[in-house]
């Protein structure tokens, strides 16, 4: 199953502006499938533990705090090609320089309140995934 599931969150700023739809519907359209999915919320210090691996990142306070903001819609999603293929639906971290089309370049307010995460690796995905979700909550 090596590269065909990826992580995504709507962020906080997407989900409050109401484009859970808009965003489900590129997702959709561009192929994956959803393996499972939940709206939810992240305490600040799951926020943290989520984003540990950018805690010596200047933004971290803030990427904590804004992420615990507001509910999330956390997702793990099937795709051959899931994680590459998925960046590239998202674009660019910041939506300046973010492709036309992209879901980031349509929806993000900012570098910092950018609309969706995708995940990185396979390793990654994994990890993002087990975070939210039991195995008995998986399809
Ligand atoms: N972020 C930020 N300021 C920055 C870079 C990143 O606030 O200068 C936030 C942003 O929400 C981003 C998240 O931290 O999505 C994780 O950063 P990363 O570099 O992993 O970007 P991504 O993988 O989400 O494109
Ligand atoms: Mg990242």
């Amino acid at each position: 199953m090596a590269g065909n599931r990826t992580f995504t969150m709507i962020k906080p700023d997407a989900v409050s502006a109401g484009n859970i739809g808009n965003i489900l519907a590129m997702i959709n359209k561009a192929g994956f499938k959803i393996l499972a999915m939940k709206l939810t919320k992240l305490s600040s210090e799951n926020a943290g533990k989520f984003y540990a691996v950018h805690s010596s990142r200047p933004f971290y306070g803030e990427l904590c705090d804004y992420m615990s903001s507001g509910p999330i819609v956390a997702a793990i999603l099937e795709k051959e090609n899931a994680i590459e293929d998925f960046r590239k639906l998202i674009g660019a971290t910041d939506p300046i320089n973010a492709a036309e089309g992209t879901i980031r370049k349509l929806y993000a307010n900012s570098i910092a309140e950018n609309a969706v995460h995708g995940s990185d690796s396979d390793e990654n995905s994994q990890m993002e995934g087990s975070f939210f979700f039991s195995q008995f909550e998986r399809f």
